[in-house]
């Protein structure tokens, strides 16, 4: 990936992925089963953002079409 912006979504969408995995494994979801819904959303929107993001990316596009010439 070159481009940055790529790059920063991608950070964050995993972040958020790990702390939502963390929020579901952790004994407070027993308790506070919202904490983890709160977080599956901004895991989604983070995922949202780079898809939306990657639409319009010229890099994106690229990596994609190198993607698919090599299959
Ligand atoms: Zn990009």
């Amino acid at each position: 990936m070159t481009c940055c912006e790529c790059r920063d979504l991608y950070r964050t969408f995993e972040r958020r992925s790990n702390q939502y995995v963390e929020a579901r494994s952790s004994a407070l979801f027993r308790v506070n089963p919202q904490i983890a819904t709160r977080k599956q959303v901004s895991l989604l929107r983070a995922l949202s953002d780079l898809r939306e993001h990657q639409e319009e990316c010229p890099w994106a596009m690229v990596a994609e079409h190198f993607a698919n010439s090599e299959n």
